[in-house]
């Protein structure tokens, strides 16, 4: 469609970054970009509204600009999941499997309850460990999953399958 044209053309590829051998999709040009930037809020509030989500949670620090404008344009919250010891009160904590070592995210327990259906916006899908842990979290706190919104799903790190235990039957869709 002429939207994923459009947000494909402002997405850029940076050769060995952050390390030798790994291609990073920046995506610095589409939030430059204000028509790019309105398409991809816009298409992600739908998601949110077709999926019924009462509560939009970005995932630090990317999925943070995106989340933040769709739950303005979607008369939603926004909930942010932050790197461990970043958030100031309490907290629940998921530990993830990274290529090498592991890492831990973080959200406000009092952020969710039982009546939450929550939307999780981040840029890329990668390997699908962020927001595996995320889910997680999420239901931990309480809450269902409405779905996973991501911009843009790097198919050959196999995120999808990965994910696809914890998503439960919620949609995952990449624009
Ligand atoms: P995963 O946990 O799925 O392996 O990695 C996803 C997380 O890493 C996301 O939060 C995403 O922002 C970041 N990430 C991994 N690869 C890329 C990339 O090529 N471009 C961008 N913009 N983010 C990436």
């Amino acid at each position: 469609t002429d939207m994923r044209e459009l947000l494909l053309s402002r997405i850029r590829d940076v050769s060995d970054y952050p390390k030798p051998g790994v291609m990073f999709k920046d995506i610095t040009p589409l939030l430059a970009d204000p028509a790019a930037f309105t398409a991809l809020t816009d298409a992600l509030a739908d998601m949110c509204a077709r999926h019924g989500a009462t509560k939009v949670v970005g995932l630090e620090a990317r999925g943070f600009i995106l989340a933040a404008p769709v739950a303005v344009r979607a008369g939603l919250g926004f909930i942010p999941v932050r790197k461990a010891g970043k958030l100031p009160g309490a907290t629940l904590a998921q530990a993830y499997e990274l290529e090498y070592g592991t890492a831990e995210i973080e959200i406000h327990a009092e952020d969710l309850d039982g009546d939450d259906r929550v939307m999780v916006i981040d840029d890329v899908l990668a390997t699908g460990g962020t927001a595996e842990a995320s889910l997680e979290l999420i239901r931990r706190a309480g809450a269902e999953v409405a779905g996973v919104a991501i911009l843009m799903e790097l198919g050959f790190l196999g995120g999808r399958a990965r994910l696809e235990p914890a998503l439960r039957g919620a949609p995952l869709e990449a624009l």
